[in-house]
């Protein structure tokens, strides 16, 4: 049996400017006919946008109507950053089947949420689906408030001046309520780990009671690299990752294909 994460292709059929540094893509198409939510709130895909064989992570803010959205960060330079800052309505994109996380134990009394931009989607979307509990939540926003985007109860913070992301700090003054609960919280992965020792020594939460995942990384330049359209990626990337290559290999055989063409 094929242990090979399914693919889809979908088309970009909408593009919303959502604020100044954060943008909505609506994808839609017969491409995404088999596409099954997991219904976990949390759950992502992995995305390759034109041109490009390596993948980034994107929450599904909502599936519906056979439309998946994805809601993108748009920062100083990345490779689904530039994509996304352009006009990429019609574009032809594949998205993985999604995978998710959030876990809340049956005994939890409430339920506390924190991320940067990137866990925007993610918080928006765990606070619409978790009614029956006290949900509190803390965005961490460098250009403010996104009117709207979410609901209940929600605290945006901006980073100190001079600083990324410092969404450590937000969660070392959090007052914790009493009893059984659910911790989840996503952003950049030094504050992640920072947070995990915080947990697990400062407030002793049992593992089973908090998730928290590093969703980018501070400071490591990632080129985007375009590839040749004339040759079509897409086998090259599919044969490297099912032979278990690195990113690394693959673009060597990528550049072999294209010396031996010329
Ligand atoms: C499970 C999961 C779900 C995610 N969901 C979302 C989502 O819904 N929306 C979303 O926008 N992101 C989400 N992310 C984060 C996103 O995948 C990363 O931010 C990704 O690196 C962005 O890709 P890029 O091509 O724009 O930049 P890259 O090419 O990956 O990176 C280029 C440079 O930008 C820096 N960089 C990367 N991300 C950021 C950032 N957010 N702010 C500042 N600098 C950055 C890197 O350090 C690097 O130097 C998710 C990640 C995971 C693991």
């Amino acid at each position: 049996m094929s242990t090979r994460a399914q693919q889809f292709q979908a088309e970009v059929v909408r593009r919303e400017q959502l604020s100044s540094h954060f943008v909505r893509i609506v994808l839609g198409g017969d491409g995404l006919v088999g596409f099954a939510s997991t219904g976990v709130p949390d759950e992502w895909v992995a995305l390759t946008v034109p041109g490009q064989f390596q993948t980034r992570y994107y929450t599904v803010r909502s599936w519906r109507d056979g439309q998946l959205t994805l809601d993108v960060v748009v920062h100083e330079h990345g490779l689904v950053t530039e994509w996304a800052s352009t006009d990429c309505v019609g574009d032809t994109v594949t998205i993985s089947e999604p995978k998710a996380s959030f876990k809340m134990p049956d005994t939890a009394g409430w339920l506390l949420l924190v991320g940067d931009l990137t866990a925007l989607p993610a918080i928006a979307r765990i606070t619409e689906t978790v009614t029956d509990l006290p949900v509190t939540a803390w965005v961490e926003a460098p250009h403010g408030e996104i009117d709207g985007y979410v609901v209940g109860d929600v605290t945006w913070v901006e980073p100190p001046p001079g600083a990324e992301t410092a969404t450590a700090s937000v969660v070392e003054a959090i007052e914790w309520p009493d009893g059984e609960g659910y911790f989840w919280m996503a952003g950049e992965s030094a504050q992640m780990r920072a947070i995990r020792k915080h947990l697990m020594r400062e407030v002793k939460l049992p593992s089973t009671a908090y998730d928290v995942m590093g969703y980018w990384r501070s400071g490591q330049p990632r080129q985007p690299r375009a590839v040749d359209r004339a040759i079509d990626p897409g086998p090259i990337w599919r044969a490297g990752k099912a032979a278990g290559k690195s990113d690394d290999q693959i673009w060597a055989d990528y550049d072999a294909a294209r010396e031996a063409q010329q």
